[in-house]
Order: structure tokens, then C-alpha cells, then sequence
């Protein structure tokens, strides 16, 4: 229901998308207002707007406020993607409350009382460079009964179009994402070994390969922690495990997991990708054939998945199930330092596969 009333208002808000956006001229630095009278923040509009050519999506959030006022943005990676900005000397008033989009130009906004100031913090789906926000203030236009007003545009980022990839491991950014850890162990074996610990040790082992080979490796975990902190939710873990390898600019992201079922003969290695871009499917092959090889499991070959690390990525990303912890014959083998070794070498041989085969598309 709520979602409905909120497509509504963003549609009634959008036909007003030209007049807003013309009428919109930083007035620059005015004075706040005395030091204890604090300013309102009262109102809270929003549009959206997609370019029918290019298809780039922008946001655009209003705030209208009792006075002049200051405010500024700032973009903070860690642990989740988020624009703060900052609306100096004011408060929230009553009848602002929190937001939620549908997450792609921005997943939620929330108002919160930090000091002198009032901090709305706008949840972004994947990171935003500088030139991807703006920040600015409008004064007040009394003949067009306008208030004075705080807009923030965000532009959806978008992954990059083309890349262009050279041969080799060499200098290239590799992440890889030991799956689950800490209070979560992942899937635990009938022997009650736990997923996270074998994923964890084939990670470490690709790690020390691929910088044996001149790689750079980017960890969201070199030990039994959670990523974003215990007590997270899901999505905010996962998010802080994508959100590492955009910030950083990884090359490739490989998240390394072990797969489970209710029927302990299942059995077998998969490679899973999301289709952003036609490297994803180009690399779940490379590690997928790699990983048969190296384990001799049976191949259930690679599989496009909505998994959020493979989708909020903006490089070609795959995850791997390396194989069953819940059948007990590979439950053993995920917990052996030689099948673990095993498994690492066909990862690498894949990205091997991969550097070259992508290299040659260029
Ligand atoms: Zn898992």
C-alpha cells in the first residue's frame, strides 16, 4: 500500500520536474540565524526523472525550511554506500519522517538531529562519485509562495559501459569475498564442519596465489569476522562486501561459498552470475571449467542468480559453490587442506582464462 501512495506522489511530482529544476540557482552562503533559534526543516519533496535517450535516472530531493540555512553533502563508503548532508542550525519537524525508494537512485532517506544540525542520510544502492551529487539551497520566492529550500540531486551511477581488459594477473584488482563469517557460519556439514571456515581458507589460498602472480588482492575478510559488524542485516552485510570492491575499483569480484541441500547426495561444483555486462557470464565459465578440472566434482555448470553481491557489483562478478557441505563425501573434502588447495589453483587458473579470453575483445 505504501508503495503505491509513493509512486503516486512521485508521478504527481515528476510533471513538476521542469519548474523545479529551472527555478533551481544556488543562492550561495547566507548567514545563519542567530546561535539557539533553530530553523525548521519542514517539508520533504521528491522526483525522479529518467532521460528517455540515455536512460541516466536522477533523483531530486526538496526540503523546505523556515530561514536561510547552509548544507553540504558528503559521500561515506564504509561500511554501506551513503550521501550525508548536513542542514546546518535546523530540526526536523514533526511531520518529517523517513523515506524508502525503491532503490535505484537511492533505497531510504532518514532525518536525524546531530547537534546544532539536522543529518539526512540518504541510503544509495551502489557508491557516487563527486560529480554524481550536488547540494544546494534555493531562497525563498514569497510572490511564487515558495520557501527557502535545501536540493539534493543524486544521479543513478552507472556501471562502466565498456571495460577493457589486458592479459594476465599482473597488477590486476582482484576481490574476493569469503562468504558468511562470524555469527554467521553459512551452511554447516553433517559432521557439523561450517561452510565459512572452508570458504575462508580457499580464499586465503587464491589470495596468496594471485599475489604470487603480481595480482593485487582486495579481502572483504582475512579472518572469522562479520563484514559489516555483528547484529547487521543481510543486506547491509552483503552491501558491505560489494560496496569494498566499487570503491576500490576492482577488476573482477569472486565470492567464494559452499552450496547445500536437503538431500545429502546432492552433490557438485557451480558457478553462478548476474548478466551486467557480457563479461559475467565470460567469467563464470573461465572459473567454472577451472574449478571441474581441479576438483573432479560432477559439473552443474554456471547458472545466472539475483544474488546481491553478483548484482550490486559494478565489475564482472561470479560466486562460486565450490561444492555440498551437506553431503557427507564432500563435506570431508571442503575441510581437507588439499582439495581446499585444489579448488584455489582452479580459481586462479580461471581468472587466468579470463584476463586472456576478455583481452582479446578489446
Ligand atoms: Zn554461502
Amino acid at each position: 500500500m505504501r508503495k503505491v501512495v509513493l509512486l503516486l506522489l512521485i508521478t504527481l511530482f515528476a510533471a513538476s520536474w521542469t519548474s523545479v529544476y529551472a527555478a533551481a540557482k544556488p543562492y550561495g552562503q547566507t548567514a545563519n540565524s542567530a546561535i539557539g533559534s533553530s530553523l525548521e526543516l519542514s517539508k520533504v519533496r521528491w522526483a525522479n526523472h529518467t532521460e528517455a535517450v540515455t536512460g541516466a535516472a536522477k533523483m531530486r530531493l526538496v526540503m523546505d525550511v523556515s530561514g536561510p540555512v547552509k548544507a553540504s553533502g558528503v559521500v561515506i563508503n564504509t561500511p554501506t554506500p551513503r550521501l550525508v548532508v548536513t542542514v546546518k542550525g535546523t530540526t526536523p519537524g514533526k511531520d518529517v519522517a523517513d523515506l524508502e525508494f525503491d532503490g535505484k537512485v537511492i533505497e531510504k532517506v532518514s532525518f536525524d538531529v546531530s547537534g546544532q544540525d539536522t543529518k539526512v542520510t540518504f541510503d544509495l544502492p551502489l557508491t557516487v562519485e563527486d560529480g554524481d551529487y550536488s547540494v544546494f539551497t534555493l531562497p525563498s520566492d514569497p510572490k511564487a509562495n515558495k520557501p527557502f529550500r535545501v536540493v539534493v540531486d543524486i544521479n543513478k551511477p552507472m556501471p562502466r559501459p565498456d571495460f577493457s581488459f589486458t592479459a594476465g594477473l599482473k597488477n590486476k584488482v582482484i576481490a574476493i569475498d569469503p562468504g558468511h563469517g562470524g555469527s554467521d557460519p553459512g551452511a554447516i556439514g553433517p559432521s557439523r564442519y561450517q561452510e565459512k571456515t572452508a570458504n575462508l581458507a580457499v580464499a586465503l589460498e587464491v589470495k596468496e596465489l594471485l599475489e604470487k602472480a603480481g595480482a593485487r588482492v582486495i579481502m572483504t575478510r582475512q579472518d572469522d569476522r562479520d563484514v559489516f559488524g555483528p547484529n547487521a542485516t543481510d543486506v547491509e552485510e552483503l552491501k558491505s562486501r560489494s560496496s569494498l570492491a566499487n570503491s576500490r575499483k576492482a577488476d573482477v569480484f569472486v565470492s567464494i561459498h559452499c552450496d547445500s541441500f536437503s538431500n545429502p547426495a546432492a552433490g557438485g561444483t557451480t558457478t553462478y552470475y548476474y548478466q551486467k555486462s557480457l563479461y559475467d557470464s565470460m567469467l563464470a565459465s573461465a572459473i567454472q571449467t577451472n574449478l571441474i578440472d581441479a576438483g573432479q566434482l560432477q559439473d552443474r555448470r554456471t547458472k545466472t542468480a539475483n544474488f546481491y553481491v553478483i548484482k550490486r557489483t559494478l565489475m564482472p562478478a561470479v560466486l562460486v559453490e565450490l561444492a555440498f557441505i551437506s553431503n557427507p563425501k564432500e563435506e570431508k573434502l571442503l575441510s581437507s587442506p588439499e582439495f581446499q588447495d585444489d579448488m584455489a589453483q582452479g580459481i586462479v587458473r580461471g581468472l587466468e582464462r579470463f584476463f586472456d579470453q576478455a583481452s582479446k575483445l578489446n
